[in-house]
């Protein structure tokens, strides 16, 4: 009865929903995965932004600033879903969410050997020190990484310096 995914689906004919091992927006396939069998505020909050990703048909970004952009558009988007259906969605949460992406990216540009912080090459898996001149590679940034702590763990071991 209380289950956002049957909810939003009732709502939005068009969505597709897939039972995962974790939330995400798949471009490629147009489906949003969810994890099966949580009710909470945090599943259900997660549920809206992915929902948000797909009615923005969120496609593409080239450069990770972009990608925070993006999952701050999500985010507006499923605060006006959630509205829709009697819900809302705790502001804090949000700003946590978007802080971890923050720090995601925040890390990955600054330079191993000098601490500069640097910028993204045009070629979005390198990163480049003005400074020292070092350049990096790190991992393809993707939609929609999971936002618990533990999962700030599986952030910093993506980085590939
Ligand atoms: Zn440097
Ligand atoms: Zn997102």
């Amino acid at each position: 009865m209380n289950n956002i995914v049957t909810k939003l689906n009732t709502i939005y004919p068009n969505l597709k929903f897939t039972s995962s091992n974790s939330y995400y927006w798949s471009p490629e396939t147009k489906e949003i995965f969810y994890k099966k069998g949580l009710y909470d505020d945090i599943h259900q909050w997660s549920v809206l932004h992915e929902a948000g990703h797909a009615l923005l048909n969120h496609t593409n970004y080239d450069l990770d600033f972009q990608l925070l952009a993006i999952e701050i558009e999500a985010w507006e988007k499923a605060k006006e879903i959630a509205n829709n259906i009697g819900l809302s969605i705790s502001n804090d949460h949000i700003q946590d969410c978007l802080d971890t992406y923050r720090d995601w990216l925040h890390r990955r540009s600054i330079c191993p050997k000098c601490s500069n912080k640097s910028f993204q090459q045009r070629n979005r898996n390198y990163y480049r020190c003005f400074n020292c001149h070092t350049r990096w590679r790190v991992s393809s940034s993707r939609f929609c990484r999971t936002y618990r702590m533990a999962d700030k763990t599986i952030l910093s071991n993506q980085l590939l310096i």
